[in-house]
């Protein structure tokens, strides 16, 4: 058995340029040759990675993502992976890890108190890696569609001087959720396309050997990132309708009704087995819901109202509203947008 290494040796300074040239992967194909990439990573109590996009006018556009963030994920995806019922055929664990208190840090997840006593074996460490990779991979790609596909852009035409994840960037909250719904499908898209390609199989936890098992990790990406780890609950449509980022359930519905569309269109022969995989993945979010890792509460609601008319309206009124966004971002995106939703 091997002992799990703290989160702190993957955030450490010397791994600063792995993170950079993940980023350059992820987005080689994605960008056209008019943007040159750039690189800095600052440290202001906190390591922050910030990419600076330098375009033919020389604007730059800087895109921020924090320890904080990273750390999270990497000890949330601890937490949720100590339980063997959750990828059950791939390796050991020694014991099972509760939170004395969830959400007390990010209202997500803090540092687990007992995380020092959890030991994987090896099988176990690799899965918790590759997972974690895919899952940062998610985040530097959302925030690569801001960009790529000319969010970023339009609002720096408009008088923005900066986009900020989070925030509304001069933008009504209809249309920030728009656009934050284009860059969580996108880079769902991306993640699973990406995925599928053979030369993406050093990405991937060895026990992968079909295209099922990619595409179960591609959803359990999703699933992880928005049933257990992103914050933003649905509480009252007001309050879901003013935030920068639609409700952590409806985003994660959009993404996966995005990868179901990418098989109907591209991958046909895939679209049985893709929708068959999401009843699969719904489990890995009961299992965290039935320890009570995340605000199971909250989770249990968030999910249950995405089923209601209600929140069918106001999912409808955000995919309509692309439609309106599409001929806006014609003459600032990189990459083809996504069609119309009609
Ligand atoms: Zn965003």
């Amino acid at each position: 058995m091997a002992k799990y290494p703290n989160s702190d040796a993957e955030l450490t300074s010397d791994k600063e340029p792995y993170y950079m040239a993940l980023f350059g992967s992820l987005i080689a194909n994605l960008h056209k040759n008019s943007f040159v990439a750039a690189w800095n990573f600052t440290r202001n109590n906190d390591l922050l990675i910030s990419v600076n996009w330098i375009d033919i006018n020389f604007r730059s556009y800087i895109i921020n993502c924090d320890t904080g963030v990273l750390r999270n994920v990497h000890e949330a995806l601890t937490v949720v992976l100590s339980d063997q019922r959750i990828f059950r055929s791939v390796g050991n664990i020694n014991k099972l890890i509760y939170l004395d208190e969830p959400n007390y840090y990010h209202e997500v997840l803090g540092r687990a108190k007992n995380l020092n006593e959890i030991v994987f074996d090896k099988d176990r460490i690799q899965l918790h890696s590759r997972l974690y990779i895919l899952c940062i991979s998610f985040i530097f790609l959302h925030e690569a569609a801001h960009l790529i596909n000319g969010h970023a852009p339009y609002t720096f035409a408009h008088g923005a001087k900066k986009f900020v994840e989070g925030e509304l960037n001069n933008l009504t909250p209809l249309d920030m959720q728009t656009l934050e719904m284009d860059a969580d499908c996108c880079a769902f898209m991306w993640l699973l396309h990406m995925l599928l390609l053979p030369s993406s199989k050093t990405m991937l936890p060895e026990f992968v050997s079909k295209e099922s098992d990619i595409i179960l990790i591609t959803q359990f990406i999703s699933e992880f990132l928005f049933s257990c780890y992103f914050i933003k609950r649905h509480k009252d449509l007001n309050t879901t309708k003013q935030a920068p980022h639609p409700n952590a359930a409806t985003r994660n519905k959009f993404c996966l009704d995005t990868g179901e569309r990418y098989c109907e269109i591209h991958r046909r022969d895939l679209l049985n087995i893709y929708k068959k995989m999401r009843q699969e993945a719904i489990k890995f979010r009961n299992f965290a819901v039935e320890r009570n890792i995340f605000s199971s509460e909250d989770v249990i609601r968030d999910n249950e109202w995405i089923l209601s008319k209600e929140a069918e309206n106001y999912q409808s009124e955000i995919l309509s509203n692309w439609d309106l966004w599409i001929p806006r971002l014609r003459n600032f995106a990189d990459k083809g947008l996504a069609p119309a939703s009609t």
